[in-house]
């Protein structure tokens, strides 16, 4: 199957994403997360990203697509995958639809989690990751346990300021992609606020799984 995770920053995708691949057995690509990984290294590439990242604004598409076509093609991702922060442009969901008609797949469903701007704040800037799990956790709903938080870091873009402009990229750039999936009928809507067991409750019943 070949899913993806759509809501603006703080939805919960990556959240979900990682509750359905042991369910789905296919793996999350999540195109943020692989930028990190970049950044971390201190490439060039890296480098680049951040001057994008930092200012909560999107990576232009062709970066964002090498980057992605390169993840798709190895291996465990050869009979499908959540997409989780792709596509984000409707450049980049055509460019998913030919790079997939490519494999003989398509993308199958789209999962659209609703969550409203002051529940996104609010999620964003408690939340901290575990460098060593990459487990995602919230000061308040999620809390990590007692003797790993010493070791809890932020997202650079995880402030108020930035998270309010990745929002508006959302609404400007990202939401349109929906009636680009919606004109096809592959989108299902979820409602994202609730409690985690859930919201994956909601995603299984519109994937029927
Ligand atoms: P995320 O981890 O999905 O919240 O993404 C964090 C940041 O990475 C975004 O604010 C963008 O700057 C960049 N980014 C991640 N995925 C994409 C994408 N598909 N297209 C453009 N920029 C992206």
């Amino acid at each position: 199957m070949d899913l993806i995770l759509f809501g603006p920053p703080g939805a919960g995708k990556g959240t979900q994403a990682q509750r359905l691949i042991d369910l789905l057995n296919i793996p999350q690509i999540s195109t943020g997360d692989m930028m990190r990984a970049e950044r971390k290294s201190g490439s060039e590439l890296g480098q680049k990203f951040d001057s994008f990242m930092s200012q909560g604004k999107l990576v232009p598409d062709e970066l964002v697509l090498e980057l992605f076509k390169q993840r798709l093609m190895q291996d465990d991702a050869k009979s499908g995958a959540i997409f989780d922060g792709f596509p984000r442009t409707v450049a980049q969901a055509e460019a998913l639809d030919s790079i997939l008609a490519g494999l003989n797949r398509k993308v199958d469903k789209v999962v659209s989690m609703e969550v409203g701007l002051d529940v996104l704040i609010d999620r964003i800037c408690g939340r901290f990751s575990d460098p060593e799990t990459g487990q995602v956790y919230h000061e308040r709903y999620n809390p990590a346990p007692q003797e790993i938080r010493g070791r809890l870091t932020q997202r650079k873009d995880d402030t108020e300021e930035v998270v309010r402009k990745r929002y508006q990229e959302y609404k400007t750039n990202t939401e349109p992609v929906l009636g680009y999936y919606a004109e096809r009928g592959l989108v299902a809507t979820v409602d994202g606020v609730g409690e985690l067991d859930e919201i994956t409750g909601r995603i299984r019943k519109a994937l029927n799984v």
